[in-house]
């Protein structure tokens, strides 16, 4: 599967303003910016989130709806959950976990932020070599 090909939705551009929280390329086109804030995030392979938690005073937390390719959702302390495209994972605040591609396939979500009062994403360590490389 190629980039292009990924998804119905734009890919956007690279994701700069977060590189730093992830390993590898991901890129992130903002689809909606008022009312309730949606970007659609595309992975290359083996690309992945750092550990992290969304944080909110109350509301919040994350919905992805998956477009496109194979990946990854974890819970800290869970087995990791295999995503394919029609999936739907809800993220509760306050929970920390990560989100990613599979090693060998592109992946790509559309990331719906629940609205929320005070609200901060919390970034975490990166998901190691060894626990990712147990994944399939
Ligand atoms: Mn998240």
């Amino acid at each position: 599967m190629e980039p292009k090909e990924l998804s119905v939705f734009p890919m956007g551009k690279k994701n700069d303003a977060f590189a730093e929280y992830f390993i590898g390329q991901s890129y992130l086109n903002m689809l909606s910016s008022e009312q309730v804030a949606i970007g659609n995030v595309t992975f290359e392979p083996g690309c992945r989130n750092n550990w992290h938690i969304h944080r909110a005073k109350s509301g919040g937390g994350q919905i992805l709806l998956v477009t496109a390719g194979r990946g990854y959702y974890q819970e800290w302390g869970k087995p990791a959950r295999e995503l394919h495209p029609g999936d739907v994972v809800n993220i509760p605040t306050n929970v920390k976990h990560w989100h990613g591609a599979a090693p060998d396939s592109w992946f790509a979500h559309l990331a719906v932020e629940v609205p929320a009062e005070g609200a901060a994403n919390e970034w975490l360590e990166p998901v190691s070599d060894e626990e990712y490389e147990k994944l399939k």
